[in-house]
């Protein structure tokens, strides 16, 4: 069986056996239907991007509270006197997500620019206090809450019995589920998953992280406002008790046992932790009386060792033990579609593509770069090399927006690029690969290169949640088959990147860098870790792109392979551009030679 078809017979089980449940066992699966919503979110918040939330409780309460508010009101009352009872949980919902979404903008705002426990904390000191405010907002009822919310009611009838109202509940979490997965399996989901896997690389792709985060965020939240609908209408009736912290870092408990990255861990950790609770405070009451809320002690430790067990959550386990009747889908069928995406104008070949002029960068008393001037034309490829420390990275990262000179200037296709970040760079035709190989290790060659033509697609969050990015999402996979195909990997295409040999990884980030359909290639080491011959398929490459007319720069330790390939050659030195040429000028100049004398780990220009 796939995959599908075992969520198809999950869902039929759920089916068959709902009408058949007892009622405690539907109560029971409606909140783990309502906790799963909310780890669903943080599934992806935290799992999939990375950024930890404890404060998700909170969002859960500002979605319970503003439908119960609206229900029972005076004020709102008065204000929508002429408007139906029936459509008032209608309205709460709008009102709970607006909030929601409005609360969570302004928290992200403060929040996601903070880094690691910084960011934990953040949404520590906001789950705590927004808890206070449900319980002393007057008009919230305060610390007792507020009662007798209406029932939802669907066409006149009102879904009073827990029965009925768990197939909300649970169409609500499947359609959840559904649109995340396919939000995770498009050009934007590969973005969000290039966040966790730092900054620069993802911003280097083309990808606004500040802008996915922040989204990330407010999706979350949303999700956690949802359930806390629900929630009220299930129980029609809120204080602010299951929203305080302790709920809140249950949530990220549930997240994270179940599986971080993996959706159904989100149901899975919800389901674990709920008939656990449950179960501790049916059975340790009677075994050690009721004095000391044993059941919160045993939790925890019975947590503590989960995750010492499995750092990365049940679920991959649970798959791990399931592999033998789960049957791989064929490599995807993207990869014969006639779908194209469309194709830059490449400069003509002699064009200076690249300038940098006096580029001089300061770390406070260090002179790493000084009046550097290089440029890279399309047609060539130009080396820039120098022993260890000479300022070659920190030149790179100034001519790809990483990093900003303190005084020069760097232009891009004539366009001055000062104080642009590097998606801007990417942008405009520029990819490139990193000296310490950034892929993201879990997913596919496959994934991992499509991600660099993120910037050749259009569609948005909404279009691939709905499956209407499908043509364009078969194009983008097309394109990285292509490069793939062009670098020799086609045979790793499922690959996960991370089990590579490190030398085939760094043909991963050249193809990677190939998708964005560059004008200019910037390859930092691209030679290191490799065999004999693969450098030679390298040198062939790269030869190739060269006369297809693309510009490359690139910053390379082993001489023979410069040698062969570069057109020209920059050497650095203490920062300073020491000598420019041919690889033949360069030879023999004496500054070089003088400057790598005794640089043990280089293997000398005159060798
Ligand atoms: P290369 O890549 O040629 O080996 P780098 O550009 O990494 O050289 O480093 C050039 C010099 O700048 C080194 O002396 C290094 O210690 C210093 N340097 C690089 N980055 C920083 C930084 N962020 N802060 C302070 N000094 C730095
Ligand atoms: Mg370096």
């Amino acid at each position: 069986m796939t995959n599908r078809q075992w969520t198809w017979l999950f869902v039929a089980l759920l089916v068959v056996a709902w009408p058949l449940l007892s009622p405690f066992s539907a109560t029971l699966l409606n909140y783990i239907g309502l906790y799963s919503l909310v780890a669903v979110g943080l599934v992806m918040l935290t799992g999939v991007g990375g950024i930890t939330s404890f404060g998700q409780a909170a969002f859960v309460g500002l979605g319970a509270y503003a439908t119960a508010w609206i229900c029972t009101s005076p004020v709102a009352a008065h204000a929508l006197s002429g408007i139906h009872g029936d459509l008032l949980p209608w309205l709460g919902l709008l009102l709970g997500l607006a909030v929601t979404g409005v609360i969570a903008w302004i928290l992200g705002a403060v929040t996601l620019p903070l880094s690691g426990h910084f960011l934990a904390l953040g949404t520590l000191a906001w789950g705590l206090s927004l808890y206070y405010v449900f319980g002393n907002l007057e008009g919230l009822g305060g610390f007792t809450g507020i009662a007798d919310v209406r029932p939802l009611a669907i066409a006149g009838h009102e879904l009073t019995s827990p029965r009925l109202f768990g197939i909300i509940i649970w169409l609500v979490l499947l359609l959840s589920i559904w649109a995340m997965h396919n939000l995770l399996d498009s050009r934007e989901g590969r973005a969000i998953r290039a966040l966790k896997s730092g900054r620069v690389m993802a911003e280097s792709m083309g990808v606004d992280t500040s802008r996915q985060r922040m989204k990330l965020f407010m999706l979350a939240a949303l999700l956690a406002a949802m359930s806390g609908w629900l929630y009220t209408h299930l129980q029609r009736f809120v204080n602010p008790t299951p929203f305080n912290l302790e709920i809140g870092i249950e949530y990220l408990f549930m997240a994270v046992v179940g599986g971080s990255g993996h959706l159904w861990g989100a149901v899975l950790g919800a389901t674990l932790i709920t008939l656990l609770k449950e179960q501790l405070q049916d059975w340790l009451p009677t075994l050690l009386g009721t004095g000391g809320n044993f059941e919160i002690i045993v939790f925890g430790l019975i947590m503590l060792l989960i995750l010492q067990r499995a750092a990365d959550g049940l679920w991959p386990l649970l798959a791990a033990l399931a592999q033998r009747w789960v049957k791989p889908v064929a490599p995807r069928a993207a990869r014969t579609t006639q779908a194209a995406l469309g194709r830059r104008k490449l400069p003509p070949r002699g064009q200076v593509v690249l300038r940098a002029t006096q580029v001089t960068k300061r770390f406070a008393g260090l002179v790493a770069n000084d009046s550097v001037d290089l440029d890279v034309k399309a047609g060539e490829v130009h080396a820039l090399i120098g022993p260890n420390g000479a300022g070659k990275s920190t030149f790179f990262n100034i001519i790809s927006g990483v990093d900003d000179p303190t005084s020069g200037t760097v232009t891009l296709l004539g366009q001055a690029m000062m104080g642009k970040p590097s998606r801007a760079f990417a942008a405009l035709g520029m990819s490139r690969t990193f000296q310490h190989v950034r892929l993201l290790g879990q997913r596919s060659v496959l994934e991992n290169v499509a991600l660099g033509a993120h910037l050749r697609g259009r569609r948005g969050w909404l279009s691939a949640m709905l499956r209407t990015d499908r043509h364009e999402e078969a194009a983008l996979l097309a394109e990285a088959c292509k490069q793939i195909e062009r670098c020799g990997l086609l045979s790793y295409i499922d690959t996960p990147a991370a089990s590579l040999p490190l030398g085939q990884q760094r043909i991963v980030e050249i193809a990677r860098a190939l998708a964005g359909q560059p004008s200019i290639l910037l390859l930092d080491e691209p030679a290191a870790g490799l065999r004999h011959l693969e450098k030679q398929a390298l040198v062939q490459l790269l030869s190739q792109l060269r006369s297809e007319g693309l510009a490359v720069l690139v910053v390379e330790h082993d001489m023979e392979f410069v040698m062969n390939l570069a057109d020209r050659i920059t050497v650095l030195e203490f920062g300073r551009v020491i000598a420019l040429g041919s690889p033949a000028e360069v030879q023999v100049n004496p500054r070089v030679m003088e400057a790598y004398l005794g640089v043990e780990d280089t293997e000398g220009v005159a060798a």
